[in-house]
């Protein structure tokens, strides 16, 4: 994942940079719930036991694209071993690329308020669950699809 953007928080989480080569939907809601199960076994409610959940597979290693740290509860993607969740300790430190952003979450930086915020609006009128939102944040869809309406509105 990344520094946080405000694009990394729509729809219900955006896990496009948790990975790469996704298959497809499905295979990542199966890594998604074996991740659960694992994250389960670890109990990891102490950070010693968080960091032997996160260590016990090679930080490259993936599960059909998918980062093994990457989880679910209550209908929310996220990673536990975010700063937020952790008292501002990022527990992602070397084990994965925290100060990446994909290029649409570079772009929409670039861009003033009233352009980002036809952005957002987009995305809500699109009203994806997160993993399509992901996938289309991933592939480049939404900025290409958004670039097009830009250009014919001129
Ligand atoms: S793919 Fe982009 S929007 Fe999604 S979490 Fe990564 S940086 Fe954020
Ligand atoms: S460690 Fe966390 S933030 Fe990093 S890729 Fe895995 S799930 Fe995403």
């Amino acid at each position: 994942m990344t520094k946080l953007t405000i694009l990394c928080q729509q729809s219900g989480g955006c896990m496009g940079c948790c990975g790469h080569d996704f298959i497809s939907k499905e295979k990542i809601k199966e890594a998604i719930v074996l991740n659960n199960r694992e994250f389960e076994d670890y109990s990891p409610y102490t950070k010693d036991n968080l960091i032997l959940f996160r260590d016990r597979a090679h930080k490259n290693q993936l599960r059909w694209g998918v980062c093994l740290n990457l989880i679910e509860k209550d209908n929310q993607i996220f990673c536990p071993l975010h700063p937020l969740l952790n008292n501002n300790v990022d527990l992602r430190e070397n084990h994965c690329a925290i100060n990446h952003m994909c290029k649409t979450a570079q772009e929409f930086e670039t861009w003033n308020k009233e352009k980002q915020q036809q952005f957002l609006n987009l995305i809500k009128e699109k009203n994806m669950d997160n993993l399509d939102y992901s996938l289309a944040i991933d592939q480049e869809i939404l900025l290409k699809e958004f670039k097009e309406k830009i250009s014919n509105n001129k």
